[in-house]
């Protein structure tokens, strides 16, 4: 395999991108990508924080200390992972990780990988979606995700702007895929309009080093209050308001997400008061 270190977006041609590698690895390792050419884009993506403004390259540890930060975020960041993966681990990187479901890592033909059936739907998803889980019932695993989707952030890649949302896409017979970026898309960096409060409030099945079993942002901005949510759905999960946890549409056994949801958007509106 080639590996390449562009330090000219103009360089890029083709091959797959590696930031932190916490994901590309595992995944390169275990067979789930494969590879000619692996292009390291440290020297393209940038890295750090300058006012509302995001380099794709920042690490989750550089953010949740990073006072410019809105809380929702930082504490997203500090709850993500362990700190070795948080040193590593970039807010590009966390924004394009894989599904988590364990048909999906296990290599089952499962419709994620091409195949017509949802393994975890006739089998075990305990951990799996209670929102848009007809097709692919993964769960969203990106704390970070969801806390930027609270915060109406704007993306912006090596060929355009867009909102966060417009990043993903819940997936379907015809595309399998669960973002709306193109071959050879670079993100670059994350922009965040003004915020007047935030929170982010997530549960797991251990205190640390766990994924999202459910995770809650809410953020309060000018225009109102947007909550959006981790681990529920093949895509972070906006809620259009707190009501709409009732239209869950739960497996049976992952219903209790669903209570979890539940309190969790309680406690975190009552948190922003
Ligand atoms: C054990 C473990 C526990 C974890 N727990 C959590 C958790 O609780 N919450 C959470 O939110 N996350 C969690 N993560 C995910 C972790 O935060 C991500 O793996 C990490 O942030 C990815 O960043 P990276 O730079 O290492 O990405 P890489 O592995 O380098 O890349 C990941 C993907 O993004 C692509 N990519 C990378 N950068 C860019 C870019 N700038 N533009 C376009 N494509 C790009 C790569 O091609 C690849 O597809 C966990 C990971 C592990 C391994
Ligand atoms: S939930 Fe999605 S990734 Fe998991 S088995 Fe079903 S189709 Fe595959």
């Amino acid at each position: 395999m080639k590996l390449l270190r562009p330090s000219d977006l103009a360089e890029l041609d083709g091959g797959l991108f590696v930031h932190g590698g916490t994901e590309v690895v595992p995944l390169l390792r275990d067979g789930i990508l494969t590879a000619d050419t692996l292009v390291d884009v440290r020297g393209i993506v940038p890295r750090g924080i300058e006012g509302n403004r995001i380099g794709a390259g920042t690490t989750l540890a550089e953010l949740e200390v990073d006072p410019q930060i809105p809380e929702a975020l930082r504490e997203a960041c500090r709850l993500a992972a362990s700190p070795q993966l948080r040193n590593m681990g970039s807010l590009g990187g966390n924004l394009l990780q894989s599904t988590r479901c364990w048909y999906w890592r296990l290599e089952y033909p499962c419709r994620l990988h091409g195949g017509d059936r949802c393994h975890a739907a006739e089998g075990e998803h305990r951990e799996h979606a209670i929102f848009a889980n007809d097709f692919c019932a993964s769960a969203h695993p990106s704390d970070v995700a969801a806390a930027l989707l609270a915060l109406d952030a704007r993306v912006r890649t090596s060929r355009r702007e867009l909102g966060l949302a417009e990043l993903y896409r819940v997936p379907d017979d015809a595309d399998r895929r669960t973002t709306t970026l193109e071959p050879g898309e670079l993100i670059l960096e994350v922009e965040l309009p003004p915020v007047e409060a935030s929170v982010y409030l997530k549960a797991m099945d251990r205190k640390r080093w766990s994924f999202p079993q459910v995770g809650v942002a809410a953020a309060r901005t000018g225009g109102g209050t947007r909550v959006a949510l981790a681990g529920v759905a093949p895509i972070p999960w906006l809620l259009a308001g707190p009501e709409d946890v009732d239209g869950a549409t739960p497996l049976p056994r992952s219903a209790w997400k669903v209570d979890v949801a539940r309190a969790l958007v309680g406690r975190a509106l009552a948190d922003l008061g």
